[in-house]
């Protein structure tokens, strides 16, 4: 089976064919770094992971690339409310860089912590403004812009197909006019390109361009930033659900107005909302859940990985401390299980991957990343009695980089040697050969895999001593 994905343009399932043979150029909207990532923030950025995993595990050669927003993006979609960058500065006392770079990082933290990997290429906002007015220009050179109220407006009504993505009607978007309220707009799902005079005249980062000193629209940074890094057309785009009608929308008329080229996106893949019992998550209320919140209260970032894994990506996910537990037992029993495998496949040669048990799960995640089928797969393959404790490990060794979870490693420091003194002894036998071989990197692999169980080694004269240390 060839991979397939739910493209929301046509609203099926179809398959996937990249631009140029081999190759996949993959846009996902990055954060907002005005405070820390959400878990359903977090939830996006695992589908785009997983997404990526699958393409690469189906043959292509990936370039992802990754936005930072550090600036343009209001409270509200359209064009209504204060910055979020400027805001959260104000609050905290501090410049907008400084919460930008704070957030920037504690958001790679908590990416690494749930496997998610770097994507190809990290782009901050604030240092593409160049790119972003030479779009502008584009556009404006094209006729789809006006000038209002000393701002730069797209003006939707110019450009054919606006909000097909979303299946919007226009009539419906001209009715929406009567109740806007940025009275420079001519339609109100027209939107702002440039700011210059509005309500954020007075803020500190400002920049010259043809419209007078300001700054960009949130939208526009999306396309500047995946045309530079992946041409005037590429092939998937995704995020939230919540960009379709706005966001995404807005993105596909100013690059295919300044391009003239259409589609501009081949694919595009949104993720459901995960979602509290009490609702939605706010930043503002005792709801806003962080990976954080969840360390501390005693859970391992990967059982929240395993807990997404266990839904499809389009489906709605609500977030429950009960099910969080369901899946930290499901992940443990799989930790326990490898630990016991690999005891067992000791000593053996490295197994081969069972084909049929790859098929079921390559079959699951081609058919639109699915998942919990995939995750299926691979109970099915720890059910599966008939194979050589080696062969179950090569496949899951498989099964494990396509869904990211760590399983391998994780289940690797938990081998319980700690507790038996014969197994310590062995292991330092073995490295003190390793390193009379001068097979350095096992050497010292050993002793890593003593310290993660507390056991603390000292190379002496006479040799090497093992106290327990702390863990
Ligand atoms: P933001 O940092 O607000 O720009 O959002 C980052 C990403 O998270 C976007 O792709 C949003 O669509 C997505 N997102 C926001 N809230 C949720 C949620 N509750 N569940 C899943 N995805 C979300
Ligand atoms: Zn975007």
């Amino acid at each position: 089976m060839a991979l397939a994905l739910f493209n929301t343009i046509g609203r099926a399932v179809a398959p996937f064919i990249s631009l140029v043979p081999g190759k996949v150029g993959f846009y996902g909207c990055g954060p907002t770094v005005y405070n820390y990532a959400h878990i359903g923030n977090l939830r996006a950025y695992v589908v785009h992971d997983i997404l990526v995993r699958t393409l690469r595990r189906a043959g292509f050669s990936v370039t992802h690339v990754m936005n930072i927003t550090d600036i343009g993006h209001l409270a509200g979609d359209n064009d209504t409310g204060t910055d979020k960058m400027i805001s959260s500065a104000r609050e905290r006392g501090k410049s907008v860089l400084e919460v930008a770079d704070f957030y920037t990082q504690a958001f790679f933290t908590d990416t690494e912590r749930l496997g998610i990997m770097k994507p190809t290429i990290v782009c901050k906002a604030t240092d593409h403004i160049a790119d972003m007015i030479a779009l502008i220009q584009r556009i404006e050179a094209a006729g789809y812009t006006y000038r209002s109220g000393g701002n730069l407006y797209f003006d939707i009504a110019q450009f054919q197909s606006y909000g097909e993505l979303a299946r919007l009607r226009l009539d419906d978007l001209r009715a929406g006019a009567r109740i806007t309220v940025d009275e420079n707009k001519h339609n109100a799902a027209d939107f702002v390109l440039w700011f210059t005079k509005s309500k954020f005249e007075n803020q500190a980062l400002t920049w010259d361009s043809p419209w007078g000193r300001g700054y960009p629209g949130w939208h526009i940074e999306c396309s500047a930033m995946s045309i530079k890094y992946l041409g005037e057309q590429f092939d998937i785009h995704a995020g939230g659900i919540d960009h379709i009608p706005v966001h995404h929308t807005n993105e596909i008329a100013q690059s295919e107005a300044a391009t003239g080229k259409s589609p501009w996106v081949r694919y595009w893949v949104h993720n459901e909302f995960l979602v509290l019992d009490k609702g939605k998550m706010s930043k503002s209320l005792d709801n806003f859940i962080t990976l954080q919140t969840l360390v501390e209260a005693g859970y391992h970032p990967m059982d929240y990985r395993y807990f997404l894994m266990g839904a499809h990506y389009r489906s709605q996910i609500q977030f429950s401390y009960q099910a969080l537990d369901a899946a930290r037992n499901a992940r443990k029993s799989l930790l326990a299980k490898l630990v016991l495998l690999k005891k067992l496949a000791e000593g053996s040669p490295t197994g081969s991957p069972s084909p049929e048990h790859l098929a079921a799960f390559d079959s699951a995640m081609e058919d639109d990343l699915s998942t919990p089928r995939a995750l299926a797969a691979l109970w099915a393959l720890m059910h599966d009695q008939t194979l050589a404790a080696s062969d179950v490990l090569a496949t899951v060794a498989v099964m494990d980089e396509g869904l990211g979870l760590r399983l391998l490693a994780d289940s690797e420091a938990r081998v319980p040697v700690a507790d038996d003194s014969a197994g310590i002894e062995a292991l330092i036998a073995e490295r003190t050969e390793a390193k009379k071989q001068k097979d350095f990197i096992k050497a010292d692999r050993i002793r890593r895999k003593l310290n993660e169980q507390g056991i603390v080694l000292t190379d002496t004269p006479a040799g090497t001593r093992w106290h327990r240390g702390v863990l």
